[in-house]
C-alpha cells in the first residue's frame, strides 16, 4: 500500500511512527514542510525535515520532540561568547553536524531533495522523505511589535521560538511559495498513492504551507486516493504549541470542525476528531466530509498506531 503523508514537525513525526507500526509493510512517502527553514550562522536549518528524520531514525530528543538525544551545546556557548546570535534558537552540537553537511552539499550544488536523501542514508527513517520543494520558501508572520508598537514582519521561527507566538499573528505568508516548484517525486507520489494523510500537523504553517506550493493542492484534490486528516485541535485548543494563533490569522476558529471546513471537501474525504469533540461529527459530515470521533492523543506508540488504523478504516469507508 502506497501512503503519502503531508507532514510538519512534531505532530507529523509522531503520527508517522504510529503509521509505521500499524502498517509495517506500507510504502510511505512523506512530503515535508520546508517553510520553517532558516539560515543561522551561515547554515541551512530544516527543522521539520530533521524532526521527521530524527524521530523515525531513533535520534530524537523524546521529551522535547525536536533536536538530538544526548545533546550538548558547546558550539552555541562559544558563539555566544563571541557575541554571535541568535541565542533564542536551540542548536546543539550533534544537530550542528547535520546542518553543516546539508549546507556543504547545497553549496556544492545538490538540491535539497538530494541532500535530504543523503542525510536519510544515515538515519534510515523507513520512509521516503521528500521536501515539499527544492526552492526556498520561508514562512513570515506579520505582527505588531510589542516593544515598538510598530507593525513588522518576522521569520516564522522568530515568531514561534523567540516571541513564543505571544503577539497576535496578523498575517502568515509563505514567502517564495508562489514561485516554488514541487520537489522531484512529490506530484508523482501523490498521483500514485493509495491513501493520502494529513497527520495532526499545523493546518496553517505545516500542511497549509505544503499545499501553498503550486501544483500540490491541485494534485491532492485530483488524486484518485482517499484523503484523510486527523485533527490537531482537541477540545477547542491545539494539543501542543500555538496553532490557534496562526489559525486566527487565516480567520479559522480553533475547533476540530472549523479546521476540517478550512481544508474543505475539495481536499478531504475523511476527518478524524477526538472523542471529546464527538459533537463536531455532524457539522463535519454536513460539509461533505466523512467523520468519526476516536481517541486522538498520541500518548504512546500503541495509541498512535490505533489512530493510524482509524484513519485507514475511515479511508476504506469513504472510498
Ligand atoms: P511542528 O512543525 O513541530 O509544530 O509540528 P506539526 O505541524 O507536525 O504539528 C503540530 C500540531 O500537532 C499542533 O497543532 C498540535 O496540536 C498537534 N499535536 C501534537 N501532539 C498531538 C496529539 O497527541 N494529538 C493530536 N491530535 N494533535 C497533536
Ligand atoms: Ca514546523
Amino acid at each position: 500500500m502506497r501512503i503519502v503523508v503531508l507532514a510538519g514537525g512534531i505532530g507529523g513525526a509522531r503520527f508517522l511512527r504510529g503509521l509505521q507500526a500499524a502498517v509495517p509493510d506500507a510504502d510511505i512517502t512523506v512530503i515535508g514542510n520546508t517553510g520553517d527553514d532558516i539560515h543561522l550562522f551561515g547554515l541551512k536549518v530544516c527543522p521539520d525535515l530533521d524532526t521527521v528524520m530524527y524521530t523515525l531514525g531513533g535520534g530524537i530528543n523524546e521529551d522535547q520532540g525536536w533536536g538530538r538525544t544526548e545533546e550538548s551545546f558547546t558550539v552555541k556557548e562559544e558563539l555566544a561568547a563571541y557575541g554571535v546570535g541568535p541565542d533564542w534558537f536551540g542548536l546543539g552540537d550533534r544537530d550542528f553536524a547535520t546542518h553543516i553537511v546539508r549546507t556543504q552539499m547545497l553549496g556544492a550544488g545538490y538540491p535539497l531533495s538530494a541532500v535530504t536523501e543523503a542525510l536519510c542514508d544515515r538515519w534510515q527513517p523507513g520512509v521516503r522523505l521528500l521536501p515539499m520543494s527544492d526552492d526556498r520558501v520561508e514562512t513570515h508572520v506579520a505582527i505588531t511589535d510589542p516593544e515598538t508598537g510598530e507593525r513588522r514582519v518576522v521569520h516564522f521561527q522568530e515568531y514561534w521560538v523567540r516571541l513564543r507566538a505571544s503577539p497576535d499573528a496578523e498575517a502568515v505568508v509563505p514567502v517564495g511559495a508562489e514561485q516554488a516548484k514541487p520537489a522531484p517525486g512529490v506530484l508523482e507520489a501523490i498521483a500514485a498513492a493509495d491513501l493520502i494523510v494529513f497527520p495532526p500537523s499545523n493546518p496553517v504553517v505545516s500542511v497549509g504551507t505544503i499545499l501553498a506550493v503550486p501544483g500540490i493542492r491541485e494534485a491532492v484534490a485530483a488524486a484518485g486516493a482517499p484523503v484523510v486528516g486527523l485533527s490537531p485541535i482537541v477540545g477547542g485548543a491545539p494539543v501542543r504549541g500555538m496553532a490557534d494563533k496562526v489559525l486566527a490569522a487565516v480567520g479559522v476558529e480553533s475547533t476540530a470542525a472549523a479546521v476540517a471546513r478550512h481544508y474543505g471537501a475539495e481536499l478531504l474525504d475523511g476527518w478524524l476528531v477526538d472523542t471529546s469533540d464527538a459533537d463536531a461529527v455532524a457539522e463535519v459530515e454536513a460539509a461533505g466530509i466523512a467523520c468519526r470521533a476516536v481517541p486522538l492523543m498520541m500518548t504512546d506508540l500503541a495509541a498512535t498506531a490505533e489512530m493510524a488504523r482509524a484513519a485507514l478504516a475511515l479511508a476504506e469507508a469513504s472510498r
